[in-house]
This record gives C-alpha cells, sequence and structure tokens, in this order.
C-alpha cells in the first residue's frame, strides 16, 4: 500500500486519502501557486497505526525517499548543521476540525543547527535561539505530553527576569537561556534529553499527530459535528517558511468573502514578524489585513490575486493561512470556509449572480439546519437598551445568560438547567465542552479568526470576540466602569457584537418576518431575505415531496400554512379531551351503563365537531388527517397515588367520598404495567363502544358544515396503532356506516387510512392497504416498537453509552435508523403500493422535519412528510436539496 504522496502527485478529491490539509494543498501546488514543497502521509496510514499501535510496515522507507525528494528540492538535508531544512508536521482530517488535533513547527532542529540556521537566516541568532525554543514547546507538549504551562511559566520567568513584557523584547542570549530552561522541563516531564537526531523527531512527530486523532477534544468536537470516527488524520510533512525573520516577515489568515455576512470584501487578520501559530491563538493583536496594502503591496497584490484564483477555481468562499519570508508570499492552507447560516444563503445567491454556479448548486450548498439557525429570534432593540461595549459580531445570534468564567462552571451550571455566557480571555480547544453548553460565547481577545470564533459559528452559536474594553478577571469581568459578577446576567449580539448587562427581549427574526408573509422580499433590502426568497423558491420547484404539518389547533394551522405547509398531516386529538372537558372524559371513563356512556360521548361531540371544523377553515382546500384518539385513557384520570390518599383520608374523617371512590376502583382497573404497549390507539376504539364513531361523526360534520359554507374540506380519518387488518377493518366498517348517514352524497371525499407505526404493521402491509386509502408512517413509535426503546426510559439512561460505543452516531429518535426502521418503511411503502397502486404515503413522526429524514423518506419515494410548524420551512429546503442531489451537478 502506498502510504505516502507528494504534493504534485494529490489534488482536492483526495480529502478522504490526505486530509482536506494535504488534499488542497496539492491542489494549491497543482494550480502553480507559490507553496512550500512536501508531502502527504494518508490517513491510512494513520488507522493501521492507531489499531496496532505501530507505525506500519513500509512507512518508514516511504518518508526516507519523500524525504530525500524534499532535500533535493530545497538543497538543505533536514537538521544539517550547516544549512539546515526544517519542516512542519501537520494534522488534517478529511473534514475541518480547527485546532482540535496537533502540528509542530521546526521540526530537524537541534543543539547543533541552531547556528547553521542563524547563518541561514542572515546571521539572525535571534530568530534562530526563537525556532528552536518553539520547537521543544510544541514537540514536549505534543509529542511528549509535557504540560504547556511548565514552558509558559519558564517563559513568563524569563521575561520577569528581565523586566519586560512581551516575547519579542527578549533578545538571542535570552531565548538560549530560554532553550536550556525548556530543555531541563522536557528531561523532567520525559526522564531523557530532547531527542537531537532529526529523523527520530520526524518520525515521533507523525506519530504524535496519528494519536492526536483520539485527544479527547477531538473526540468530543466529532460527537458534537457528527463527525466519524474511524476518518483518522492525514500528516503533511512541509518545509518550513518562516514568518518571524523581521518586519518585512509575518503571517495571516484570510478569508476571500465575509463569512459573518457573506458580503464579498477583503477579510483577515495579519501579524508582522510572528509564526504561524500566533494568529489563531490570538496571542498577539492582530491588524486587519488591509493594512498589508501599507505595509507590503507587492504580497498584498500577489494575494488578492490568489484570493481570486482560489474564489474561481474552488467556486465558493475559501479560506486561507500564508506567511510572508522576507517579503516572499508563501501559502500555507486553503480550504472551502466554514461561515454563518446567513453567509451560507447570501454567498450561495452571490455566486448565482457572479454565474459561477447555478440554482440547484445554491440549493445544494445551503442546509436545513442553516435555516432553522435563521429562524431563531433576534433582540428586539425597541427600548433602546445601551451596550456597555461593542466589538467583534463574530457568529451571529442573540444570547442572553448568567456570566460564567471557566468551562467548568459553564458546564455545571448548564446541566444545574441555567442559560449561561462563557465570558474568557480567549478560549481554546480545552474550553469546547464548556462552549457546547454556553447559550453565548464572549472573549476580550481576538478577532473573526480566533479559535473562539471559528469554533462558535461552526456550532452555531452566538460569539462576540475582542472586546478589548472588558477585563476578564478569574471571577468578574469589568467594562465602562460597571463591574461584572459570576452570576450577573448579560446578552450578547453576535450579528452586531454589542453587549449589554441585564436582560434584553426577543422577537422574530428577519427571515421569520419573511415567512410570516411581514416582509417583501421584492423590496427587503435585507440581502440575507432575497437569497433565502430566492432559495426557497428553488427548492419548492425542485422538490418531490410535499410537506404538510403537524398541528392541534388553528392557530397551528394557520402559522404552518404561512410557512408553507400543504395540508395537516397529523392532528392529535387529545388535547381536545383536556381542560374543562376532563369532567366530561371522566364521566365517560366512569360510565357503567350505555346510557351513561352515550350522555358523556354525546357531550363531547359538538366540541369535538367545532374543533375540527376550526381546523378545516383554516386548511381550506388542503388534506387534514385527524388521528383518532390514541394515548391510554388513564392519562386522562387523576394519579393513582393521589386518589388513594384523598380517599384514605375522607374515610378517616368518616366523610363520603363516592365519587373519588369510583374513580380509585376505574383507575385500578386500567392501570397498566407498560401502557405505552396497553390499551391505546385502535385497541381503545375496539373496546370503548362508541368512542370513535363520535370522532367519525364528529370530522363528517365539521366537514359537512364546511362545504355548506362554500369551503372545501379534505378530511382523512387515520387509524392509530393499528397491528392487523381486522383491526381496521372493523373501525372502518363502522366509520363508513356514519359517513354515509353524515356526508352521504354531498360530494365531500374522505379517506380512511392508517398510521404503520407499529411493526406487524409494516410487515403486513399489504393486506393492511386493503383496508386504507393511506398510510401514515409514526416513526417515533415504529423506532420505539422496532428498537424495544422506550423513548422517555433509555434516552436519560443509557444513550450516551451507546453513541460513545458507536452503536448509533445520532439518537434513532432524532434521525430515522435507516437500516432498520427505515427498512420497515421500505416494505411498508412497497408492499402497500403493490396492493393499492393509489395508496398515499407519508410520515409524521418527528423525523418528518429532520434533515437526513427528510432525505430518507425522498429516496424511499413517500408523498409527503409533516412536520412541526415551525420546521416546514426547514422540511420544504431539504426536500428540495434531496431532489437536487439525485441531480447532477453542474461546473
Ligand atoms: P491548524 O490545522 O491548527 O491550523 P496547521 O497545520 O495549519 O494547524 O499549522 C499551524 C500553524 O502553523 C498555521 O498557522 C500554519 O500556517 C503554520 N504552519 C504550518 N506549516 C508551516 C510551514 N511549513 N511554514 C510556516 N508556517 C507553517
Ligand atoms: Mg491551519
Ligand atoms: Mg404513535
Amino acid at each position: 500500500m502506498k502510504f505516502v504522496y507528494e504534493f504534485a502527485e494529490g489534488n482536492k478529491d483526495l480529502a478522504d486519502l490526505l486530509g482536506g490539509k494535504g488534499a488542497n494543498l496539492a491542489e494549491m501546488t497543482n494550480l502553480g501557486l507559490p507553496v512550500p514543497a512536501g508531502f502527504t502521509i494518508t490517513t491510512q496510514a494513520c488507522k493501521q497505526y492507531l489499531a496496532s499501535g505501530v507505525r506500519p510496515a513500509g512507512l518508514d522507507d516511504e518518508i526516507g525517499a519523500h524525504l530525500s525528494t524534499l532535500e533535493e528540492a530545497m538543497g538543505r538535508r533536514l537538521g544539517d548543521p550547516h544549512d539546515p531544512l526544517l519542516v512542519s508536521v501537520r494534522s488534517g482530517a478529511a473534514i475541518s476540525m480547527p485546532g482540535m488535533m496537533e502540528t509542530v513547527l521546526n521540526v530537524g532542529l537541534g543543539d547543533a543547527s541552531v547556528a547553521g540556521l542563524a547563518a541561514q537566516a542572515g546571521g539572525d541568532e535571534r530568530f534562530a535561539w526563537d525556532s528552536y525554543r518553539r520547537l521543544i514547546q510544541m514537540f514536549g507538549k505534543t509529542v511528549c505530553d509535557v504540560p504547556g504551562e511548565e514552558f509558559e511559566d519558564a517563559l513568563d520567568a524569563a521575561k520577569a527576569a528581565k523586566g519586560v513584557r512581551d516575547d519579542v523584547d527578549l533578545d538571542a542570549a535570552d531565548l538560549r537561556e530560554l532553550v536550556g530552561a525548556f530543555q531541563a522541563v522536557f528531561a523532567k516531564h520525559t526522564g531523557h534529553e530532547f531527542p537531537q537526531d532529526p529523523r527520530e523527531q520526524l518520525d515521533l512527530a507523525v506519530e504524535a499527530v496519528f494519536r492526536s486523532w483520539n485527544a479527547k477534544r477531538a473526540v468530543l468536537y466529532r460527537r458534537q459535528e457528527r463527525i466519524p470516527e474511524d476518518l483518522g488524520t492525514a500528516v503533511s510533512v512541509v518545509a518550513m517558511v518562516f514568518g518571524n525573520l523581521g518586519a518585512d516577515s509575518g503571517t495571516g489568515v484570510a478569508f476571500t468573502r465575509d463569512p459573518g455576512t457573506g458580503e464579498p470584501g477583503i477579510y483577515g487578520d495579519y501579524l508582522a514578524n510572528a509564526q504561524g501559530e500566533d494568529v489563531v491563538a490570538g496571542i498577539r493583536n492582530t491588524v486587519p489585513l488591509e493594512d498589508l496594502e501599507r505595509l507590503d503591496p507587492d504580497s498584498y497584490a500577489e494575494l488578492l490575486r490568489i484570493m481570486a484564483t482560489l474564489e474561481g477555481h474552488y467556486r465558493d468562499l475559501c479560506d486561507i493561512e500564508f506567511t510572508i519570508e522576507r517579503g516572499k508570499l508563501w501559502m500555507l492552507q486553503t480550504r472551502v470556509g466554514k461561515r454563518t447560516a446567513a453567509a451560507a444563503f447570501t454567498i450561495a445567491a452571490h455566486l448565482v449572480d457572479e454565474e459561477m454556479i447555478d440554482m440547484d448548486e445554491a440549493v445544494r450548498r445551503v442546509t436545513g439546519a442553516q435555516l432553522a439557525q435563521l429562524m431563531f429570534p433576534r433582540f428586539d432593540l425597541s427600548d433602546e437598551p445601551q451596550p456597555v461595549t461593542r466589538a467583534v459580531g463574530a457568529s451571529p445570534g442573540a444570547a442572553s445568560g448568567e456570566v460564567v468564567f471557566t468551562a467548568e462552571h459553564a458546564v455545571q451550571r448548564a446541566e444545574a438547567g441555567h442559560r449561561v455566557i462563557l465570558v474568557r480571555r480567549e478560549t481554546n480547544p480545552d474550553d469546547l465542552p464548556g462552549m457546547i453548553a454556553a447559550r453565548g460565547i464572549l472573549t476580550s481577545r481576538g478577532g473573526k479568526t480566533s479559535h473562539a470564533a471559528v469554533v462558535a459559528r461552526g456550532m452555531g452559536k452566538t460569539c462576540v470576540c475582542g472586546a478589548d474594553e472588558i477585563t476578564v478577571g478569574e471571577r468578574e469581568f469589568t467594562v465602562a466602569g460597571h463591574t461584572i459578577a459570576e452570576g450577573d446576567v448579560i446578552s450578547v449580539d453576535g450579528t452586531t457584537g454589542r453587549v449589554y448587562l441585564g436582560e434584553v427581549p426577543v422577537r422574530d427574526s428577519e427571515v421569520v418576518q419573511y415567512f410570516e408573509g411581514d416582509l417583501d422580499p421584492a423590496n427587503a433590502n435585507d440581502p440575507l431575505v432575497s437569497a433565502v426568497h430566492r432559495i426557497m423558491t428553488h427548492a419548492d420547484e425542485r422538490r418531490r415531496l410535499l410537506v404538510r404539518t403537524n398541528a392541534d389547533t388553528a392557530a397551528d394551522a394557520a402559522r404552518a400554512r404561512r410557512f408553507g405547509a400543504q395540508g395537516i398531516g397529523l392532528c392529535r386529538t387529545e388535547h381536545m379531551f383536556l381542560g374543562d372537558r376532563r369532567e366530561l372524559v371522566e364521566k365517560l371513563i366512569l360510565a357503567t351503563t350505555d346510557a351513561d356512556r352515550q350522555a358523556a360521548l354525546a357531550a363531547l361531540q359538538p366540541l369535538q365537531r367545532d374543533d375540527f371544523l376550526a381546523l378545516l377553515r383554516e386548511m381550506n382546500g388542503l388534506p387534514v388527517t385527524v388521528r383518532l384518539i390514541d394515548p391510554p385513557l388513564h392519562e386522562f384520570l387523576p394519579a393513582l397515588e393521589d386518589l388513594a390518599v384523598h380517599v384514605a383520608v375522607a374515610r378517616e374523617r368518616g366523610e363520603r367520598a363516592t365519587r373519588q371512590e369510583q374513580m380509585l376502583a376505574a383507575v385500578r382497573r386500567m392501570h397498566e404495567q407498560n401502557p405505552m404497549l396497553g390499551l391505546r390507539g385502535v385497541r381503545l376504539g375496539l373496546v370503548v363502544p362508541g368512542l370513535f364513531a363520535m370522532q367519525v361523526r364528529a370530522i363528517a360534520e365539521a366537514a359537512v358544515a364546511l362545504a355548506a359554507e362554500g369551503g372545501t374540506p379534505r378530511p382523512e380519518i387515520m387509524v392509530p396503532l393499528v397491528g392487523a387488518v381486522q383491526e381496521l377493518e372493523t373501525v372502518r366498517a363502522e366509520a363508513e356506516k356514519i359517513l354515509a348517514e353524515v356526508v352521504g352524497d354531498s360530494g365531500v371525499p374522505v379517506l380512511i387510512g392508517t398510521m404503520i407505526e407499529v411493526p406487524r404493521a409494516a410487515l403486513t402491509a399489504g393486506q393492511i392497504a386493503e383496508a386504507a386509502e393511506f398510510f401514515s408512517f409514526g416513526t417515533n413509535d415504529l423506532t420505539q416498537m422496532g428498537w424495544g426503546f422506550s423513548r422517555d426510559d433509555v434516552e436519560g439512561a443509557f444513550f450516551w453509552r451507546y453513541l460513545e460505543l458507536g452503536i448509533f452516531g445520532i439518537s434513532p429518535f432524532e434521525s430515522l435508523d435507516r437500516d432498520g426502521v427505515g427498512r420497515m418503511v421500505r416494505i411498508a411503502s412497497d408492499e402497500g403500493r403493490a396492493a393499492r397502486p393509489d395508496l398515499k404515503l407519508g410520515v409524521c413522526g418527528e423525523h418528518g422535519g429532520d434533515p437526513d429524514s427528510v432525505h430518507f423518506f425522498h429516496e424511499a419515494g413517500l408523498d409527503y412528510v409533516s412536520c412541526s410548524p415551525f420546521r416546514v420551512p426547514v422540511a420544504r429546503l431539504e426536500a428540495g436539496r434531496a431532489a437536487v442531489l439525485d441531480a447532477p451537478s453542474v461546473g
């Protein structure tokens, strides 16, 4: 197996093998851009190393051969005492995991070659010793697990001894001494000297990068971002170029467009006289990239040319890392850049206007998850709250919460149910758990490319960065004369970068206002609203799946319709039995004679009819699926314990409590060990005479009433929890009689169908379809019964372990389990349609609003998905994406 690729051998499509970084370094090399020479060790090598714990056979020789080629190209040998070649050893997985894994710079340097490096740099000894101390520091931390603080402490001690504040104020002699101190720290922790053999350094660094795939924070990040565990990282070995050779050198990062808003423009940070890590770490304050035009006009012009080349080539926003060594520009990394949800939409629309992509591609480039983010609320500023400071809006959103200062506290307080804002000077990968737990993040240092900003944007979390007017202490921060202690509430606006004391109320986002019909996209000056409108319109044109909503009230139905719902896929009738109707339901349950039961049902029926009429009216002309009552009856009765106490107390006092006693007896009678698998759904309808009949009559009467008003009712009666066709046939026979009576030949069509939510129903779908005009997959129950998981019991109890073990990558209740539950859906669809070709197929479980599941339902050939009103736009978009992802991409 080939484990090592020259840059010239790779290309951008080989990310699985070479990692995103290696693949794009190859792509840039082949585009003729100035990339330092190097090679990439494949993810295959990493996987084999992680499985066996040793470097795979043949790898060392292959690295040796490529190293020789590199040495020849550079005219220098690795670690040569007189004229050393140095390299960086860089991690890079197929899917970008910024800052999660390790990179070691300046590999190859040792006691013998420091002087040679100084000579190479025109006698710059300070530079050589600084490079060496960086190597020992990075190598110690990354390869040998030496605690980073020990090096930091030694560095602080050196600065204190000299009485200076900045690293740059240490001279060659100071740094030489610091190298000695670092070597002592290294020896103390590892029990051996810092390795001087350049090739040994290289091999150990490669192994450390392999291992960093399994670093705790990397594992956590993958889980959060749903990145598979088994990809492994590639390792790129790159000839070093130096941004720390003086004022004519430096390093920076740039985006080809604004990753926050998506607007075109120059976007980035530059740091003169510095090595790569310094920018991303936010340790020293960077200057805006535009300043480079003044500092080094030639390099700036070349950088802009390269950025245009990259955008044209990748047809997308790119982000890049570059270094200038004594006036010569080097490209060190590029990738299609991360962006906010808003930027994803605006960039896609802009690229269509610039004729780089077509509308299908624009639809592919955005996601339902991003759209969902744009529907988050915004701060309502109508009371004109005064911000205490304004900084960089690094990741949009509006978040209020209690201030915490450590990741640990963030996690603790969030677990206790509090909303928290994590406030840090800057964040680093160790803060990840706290960043996940927090509602928002506020830092006093770093710009849009700092760790906090990049990670927050990736997570869709509100973040304000570089608030340099605030001073962050251990348990409080100060700003503009205010002191904000741990636990005080602040509000941060990641769109505008504003920070407010106290809680600021929130309002609908522009995108929600657009969906509500309150913002006309033609007149909106907001490029985002116009981009969303264009992309949604195209998705609607392309999608094959219809999107309905789950709604039980007229208000929900109305909103869903504004959001584009094409009917109701699930109206749960249960809630119609609660509130002041509870008493009627109790009477129904406690009835001992037919007459009592009939009386209770007769009282409920007109109420139900009015409920259904309101829904049918709201959805006039569109289908409305009403599910007959589903949950176990005892859910409508008081708890057994409460009743028992009540009755006992009454008896003690010698009082009579006939009603309570009757109720207690009923509750005892109906008690079930496992109500989810007990008397519910169709079973209840078959056992309680008149119950389903009453509901069917109410639906039919509502439909007739709407038709009489001149409306177009399209009711669909859905029988829950059917497992055998005989159950459905029995209900159907009774329902048809009532329909004939009420609807007669008025021409109002009423369909009768069933949920497919019991595995037996899925497996006998061919029979069931004989009695059903439609199927609606109840994927919540189908998942519960397919896996034998009681959702309420298992999610909190042991799902974490299942996720940890990789038994599933995501809860099957969140995203449909394609292999198991999905297979039942396919079997039922195929066999149902075979038996009845015009069978309508839909889904009404929560999966109907989950992007990945929507794609599955598209592939399985369903007619519609149904989801909660707020998810309707997301489902529309994902249904469109599922359709265009089937279509070939252009360009
Ligand atoms: P990350 O994935 O964390 O960004 P990188 O591998 O990109 O890690 O490297 C970390 C930093 O070191 C970056 O700023 C990068 O530009 C810089 N760097 C990497 N290789 C070289 C090199 N050969 N010469 C100079 N700087 C480098
Ligand atoms: Mg990088
Ligand atoms: Mg169900």
